[in-house]
């Protein structure tokens, strides 16, 4: 491969460019060509407006982190698949470089197909490579101003539009469009549609073959991925040459020539602006332009076609060209595996993501002497575009549990939501400081059930639960409010939860629903209405140790410390009528103390 060499005569390291009008073409490479183009923009373009299940199908929603692909949705957490990704393409660029050149450089860089489409609306406004050049040279005139102004517009416009879509990818379009014509884009949004139609129309209308040759690393290194059977574009030298002018008809070996009649029709068609002739150069991007243009001029001369064309090192001088070489064969089996890899994986992905982070306060706690339990926090992420109910089990040590605040927890699609996991063991069947179990978390839901959370506030009954354990202090005269007693505390007479949860039953209701009475009171309030009901003085406040040692400080915190003011909006609103709405009555009701 030559690299281009110093200029001799003035020993300066700079050489001005010289602007280059590559010449029109056709031939099946050029319709290839232009066939890339259009496919290639047309996805481009045409991508971001499809919708797939009532959203824009691919979207790179930034500010919410989640990027959907069809079907698919992708979160932070799945950068795998992006590393995976990347690392596809980089061997695709490997295997496909080895086996056939600079196949990417020449139809599918999007710097290539770009250019392309900057001068076909160069050649619609200022005409073929000789008006070109005719007009670069002529003194502005309005003809000149006209034609080169169109051209801007036509660049400046295209570029416009390729900025607006490529926001178009991050915001949603629809909404992009209509911020775009009433002009109420926001200060990113115009930043990266300008940004990016400028970066267009200055790569792909000025800057050009100069990004190949100067700017693109691949253009370095991809002779590193050539052998002598990689397949490039060359000039069959021992045909072509010695290269002359002559008339149509003669014999070129009577005249001792070869093939090429130096018409110089290659040089002019490379976008690049090289001589194929000179050999393979790192400034061919393997457009293929020169062999449509040459086998045109073979064809009017009527000599065989492909002085220029696609062959291997090996194959130009006459040695056989082998297609499946090492290099070749590992770079396919790897580019396999690895797709195969990344489909398996996507058909298997759960769209869950679990946390579990051990409470750094407390590493474990007795709870009473025969129970241990330590405290985690679990992160429940649903990658799903469908709402979960999620259960926590444990299992891995004889009798072991874990208590969440219910028994399920439902978390819509693309949500986040923390729950405190306590998980309890029996003192015998923990050995040691070690004891491995595993936390499994699954979806339980099903679409076709309808599923309804109930929240409870304390349940007002005398067998079991919060007011059950109260009484006996309250009996001795010794209750009270606990903490300053201004946190709300949320309450339900027994009769209701029961009522309640028959009702939900038939009603139409789903989701999470507050099984609270509709009047909630302060600690304090309830703690003077209980000392009334009950008749027993409430002055004294009860530490927050006392309960906290018998219960844990977290579930204390979490029932009675913590404002709970919890209304039943649904639950009303769905028609359901509480045997209980007002404290007094429903505890003179159910500690059978009537009035009076
Ligand atoms: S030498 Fe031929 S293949 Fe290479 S860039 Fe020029 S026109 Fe394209
Ligand atoms: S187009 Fe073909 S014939 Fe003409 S100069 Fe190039 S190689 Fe020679």
């Amino acid at each position: 491969m030559s690299t281009p060499e110093a200029s001799p005569d003035d020993g300066q390291m700079y050489v001005a460019r010289e602007k280059i009008h590559p010449r029109e073409v056709k031939g099946p490479f050029q319709t290839l060509r232009n066939l890339a183009v259009v496919v290639l923009l047309g996805i481009f373009y045409g991508v971001p407006w499809l919708q797939w299940d009532g959203r824009q199908a691919v979207l790179f929603d930034l500010p919410v982190r989640q990027f959907h692909v069809f079907g698919l949705t992708f979160w932070p957490q799945d950068f795998l698949y992006l590393a995976l990704l990347l690392i596809i393409a980089a061997l695709s660029l490997f295997f496909f470089t080895a086996l056939a050149g600079r196949l990417w450089c020449g139809y599918a860089c999007p710097q290539t197909v770009w250019t392309e489409a900057f001068i076909w609306m160069e050649r619609w406004t200022e005409g073929n490579r000789q008006q070109r050049i005719k007009l670069d040279k002529s003194p502005w005139n309005r003809r000149k101003l006209l034609r080169r102004g169109s051209k801007h517009l036509l660049w400046v416009a295209f570029a416009l539009f390729t900025g607006f879509t490529f926001v178009g990818y991050f915001t949603p379009i629809t909404e992009l469009a209509a911020r775009t014509v009433t002009f109420a884009l926001g200060p990113w949004e115009s930043f990266w549609l300008l940004f990016y139609g400028f970066a267009t129309w200055g790569n792909a209308g000025f800057l050009r073959e100069q990004v190949c040759i100067y700017m693109c690393p691949y253009a370095r290194f991809q002779s590193a991925m050539f052998d002598r059977n990689t397949l490039i574009i060359s000039y069959d030298e021992e045909r072509g040459e010695p290269r002359g002018g002559r008339p149509r008809g003669v014999d070129p070996k009577e005249r001792g020539l070869g093939d090429c009649i130096d018409c110089n029709l290659c040089v002019q068609a490379c976008p690049t602006g090289i001589d194929i002739r000179q050999g393979l150069q790192y400034e061919c991007i393997a457009c293929a332009a020169c062999i449509d243009a040459c086998n045109g001029v073979m064809d009017k001369m009527n000599y065989p076609r492909g002085l220029i064309r696609y062959s291997t090192e090996n194959a130009m001088e006459g040695r056989p060209a082998r297609l499946f070489r090492p290099r070749v064969v590992i770079y396919g089996v790897l580019l396999l595996a690895l797709i195969a890899g990344v489909l398996y994986s996507l058909t298997q992905r759960i769209p869950l993501a679990v946390e579990v982070l051990a409470d750094r306060n407390v590493v474990y706690r007795e709870v009473d002497w025969e129970t241990i339990e330590n405290v985690y926090t679990v992160r429940i992420l649903n990658k799903d575009r469908e709402a979960h109910e999620y259960a926590l089990t444990v299992e891995g040590l004889p009798g072991i549990e874990v208590l969440t605040r219910a028994d399920t927890i439902r978390v819509g699609p693309g949500d986040t939501d923390t729950v405190v996991a306590r998980v309890r063991v029996p003192r015998d069947a923990a050995e040691g400081a070690g004891n491995p179990f595993r936390l499994i978390m699954q979806s339980v839901s099903d679409p076709e059930i309808r599923t309804v959370n109930t929240r409870t506030g304390v349940v007002l009954a005398t067998e079991e639960g919060a007011l059950a354990r109260q009484l006996l202090p309250f009996k001795l005269g010794v209750g009270g409010r606990i903490g300053s007693g201004r946190q709300w505390q949320s309450w339900i007479a027994l009769a209701d939860v029961v009522g309640g949860i028959c009702h939900l039953l038939d009603a139409d209701v789903e989701g999470p629903v507050n099984l609270t009475a509709p009047e909630p009171v302060r600690n304090e309030e309830f703690t003077k209405t209980l000392g009334r009901v009950l008749r027993r003085p409430t002055l004294i406040p009860i530490p927050v140790f006392a309960p906290a040692l018998r219960y844990g400080r977290e579930l204390v915190e979490s029932l009675l410390l913590v404002s709970q003011r919890a209304v039943p909006k649904v639950l009303t609103a769905s028609g359901y009528e509480f045997a209980h709405t007002s404290l007094e009555p429903a505890l003179r009701d159910i500690l059978d103390r009537p009035a009076g």
